[in-house]
């Protein structure tokens, strides 16, 4: 446990510890990428409770994925010590769960209610048909609680309850969001309805990294946080703490034409005099960009028959730069195969992270109807898990003929390798891990200690840092991703700009921006122009490896923050 006290905001800069230390009443903290903003955040509720005597328990700090959350508890656990318990840690969807269990009979459901999985969902539709009453009617017969109404049930509730709205508001006086440019429509209804207009809600994020339109995020509560609430107070987190100034400086460059931000800069907190440029590569083809990524490791890391784990220079500074420091980012998972296939080749172990939801990999669904079912099952959770796998597959050893079972016995496995840790982190609480599956719990096969080089789409890359980036497949098409067909739309292009920027600003100390000449999309071979976002970055902070390229129109300006 860190000292609690006056050395609380030590480790804070000017800026950072006046959003730590702001008083009550709504505050929006406007923070660039690798500005620190979990620090913030976590450092505002340890303030809170260790100076101004806030209640732990009446504090509420909402994310929007597990790993997040995790994240969130584990360091106010090092801040607080074990009162840190106390302060309700979740994401939206665990939130709306917990509210919907204490008011189950309120909202017409049973107390033992359970989330519908897919096969409950497939059946209840396969029944329904197109008729969204029915389709419910039938999932609540059976106990059934779609995943949607975790957020949409409370907020039916509240709206018709005012004592229950000041029972929530005076439980959960400090309330604190991550991420807000991410907040969609029924989330924002929930905080409303959780927070006064003049409450205390501390909102952090960062407009320009909002990517998520497609699920429904709606950046635009963002940039109304002051008209919704009562003379917010706003603080802005600019120093950069991430990235080599010429990354940063191309960075900013690149999201200047469709910034959210008013008069968006990021100040490097690290000066190194002799920051390498960002690398530019035009390759000619798929294989040879994925070429020029496997050569480039190689120097980084050392040559291929004397590699060492601490042979990697930057700057002339002696760096141990290893496999598990570099990161490869693309826009779309097709992109991910080549790379893979050349750095395999070549020897380099890769590590491929995924965003899927575990519910959605084969024989998850299988096993956990198996551990709901099943009452002979005995031992720890993760045990449970185990012996339900053999179920499963014991099970799907013969039905498999009959075409109806798809399950095969090496997805079980892997299944059953996926399920261990989340049972795990459960302990042996059943219900909190279904629901914790329900509600979207994620493969995580990334292991940040694995030596290995990682390769994750743009949205998996946001939130994590890495001393070497290639971003790859810079092209139009791709980077803004276009479908064959559909019109150009600027919001859309918007959006792909912030994911660029996102992509960008993963960087640490070396940064590699490349795009193919020639590449297969939609099933036949096509040239490509690189992506218009790099001809707004100025061409002297690249160190470039081919032609300069023509320069295009800016795309149109947005609304501000
Ligand atoms: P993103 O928007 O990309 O998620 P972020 O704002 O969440 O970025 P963090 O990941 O919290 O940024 O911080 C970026 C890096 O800067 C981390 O390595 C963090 O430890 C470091 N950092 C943050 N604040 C400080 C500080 N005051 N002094 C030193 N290092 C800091
Ligand atoms: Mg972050």
């Amino acid at each position: 446990m860190e000292e609690v006290g006056t050395g609380l905001l030590d480790r804070l800069d000017a800026m950072q510890r006046v959003a730590a230390s702001a008083p009550g009443g709504p505050l929006l903290i406007v923070a660039g990428p690798g500005t620190g903003k979990t620090r913030t955040l976590t450092h505002r509720i340890a303030y809170l409770c260790a100076e101004l005597n806030v209640f732990p328990e009446r504090c509420l700090a909402i994310t929007f994925t597990r790993r997040a959350a995790e994240e969130l508890r584990h360091r106010l656990d090092g801040l607080l010590g074990p009162v840190a318990e106390d302060v309700t840690v979740g994401t939206f969807h665990s939130l709306g769960l917990a509210i919907l269990r204490e008011n189950a009979e309120a909202a017409g459901l049973p107390a033992d209610f359970r989330i519908a999985d897919d096969a409950d969902r497939a059946a209840a539709r396969a029944e329904a048909g197109d008729d969204p009453a029915h389709y419910t009617a039938l999932l609540r017969k059976q106990d059934l609680v779609d995943l949607d109404e975790l957020l949409t049930l409370p907020v039916a509730l509240l709206r018709g309850d005012r004592k229950l709205v000041a029972h929530y508001r005076d439980r959960w006086e400090w309330i604190f969001v991550d991420e807000y440019q991410d907040v969609d429509d029924v989330q924002y209804e929930l905080l409303r309805l959780l927070s006064p207009a003049d409450g205390n809600l501390c909102a952090i994020g960062d407009p320009d990294q909002a990517i998520y339109s497609f699920r429904g995020a709606d950046v635009g509560y963002f940039l109304r946080f002051s008209q919704d609430f009562t003379d917010a107070r706003l603080v802005r987190l600019n120093r950069n703490y991430r990235s080599s100034a010429p990354i940063l400086a191309a960075a900013v460059q690149a999201i200047a034409p469709s910034s959210l931000v008013r008069g968006r800069r990021l100040d490097p907190a690290r000066l190194d005099p002799e920051s390498p440029l960002v690398g530019r590569y035009p390759a000619t083809s798929v294989a040879d960009e994925a070429e020029f990524v496997v050569r480039t490791i190689d120097e980084l890391v050392g040559g291929l028959s004397h590699r060492s784990l601490d042979s990697g220079r930057i700057d002339g500074r002696s760096t141990s730069l290893s496999f598990s420091d570099i990161a490869v980012l693309y826009r779309t998972d097709a992109q991910a195969a080549p790379i893979v296939d050349a750095l395999t080749r070549a020897n380099i172990p890769v590590q491929k992270r995924s965003h899927d939801r575990l519910r959605d990999r084969p024989g998850v669904a299988a096993i956990a109807r198996e551990l709901r079912h099943a009452d002979g099952l005995d031992g720890s959770l993760a045990a449970r898990v185990r012996l339900a796998g053999q179920v499963v597959a014991d099970r799907f050893a013969v039905p498999t003929l009959d075409g109806a079972g798809t399950v095969r016995p090496e997805d079980v496995r892997s299944a059953v390798d996926l399920l261990t840790p989340l049972a795990r982190r459960c302990g042996d609480d059943l219900e909190l891990f279904l629901g914790q599956l329900a509600t979207g719990a994620e493969v995580d096969a990334l292991d940040p200690r694995a030596e290995a080089v990682t390769l994750l789409t743009l949205h998996a890359a946001k939130g994590l840092e890495f001393p070497v980036v290639f971003l790859v497949g810079a092209e139009d098409g791709l980077l803004p991703l276009r479908w064959p067909g559909a019109e150009p739309d600027p919001d859309a292009v918007a959006e792909e700009r912030r994911l660029f920027f996102v992509g960008l600003t993963r960087a640490q100390d070396r940064l590699y921006v490349s795009h193919a000449a020639r590449r297969v999309r939609h099933g036949s071979e096509r040239e490509c122009r690189p992506s218009r976002f790099l001809d707004v970055i100025d061409p002297g902070l690249f160190e470039r490896f081919g032609e300069a390229e023509p320069r295009r129109p800016k795309d149109r300006q947005l609304r501000l923050i």
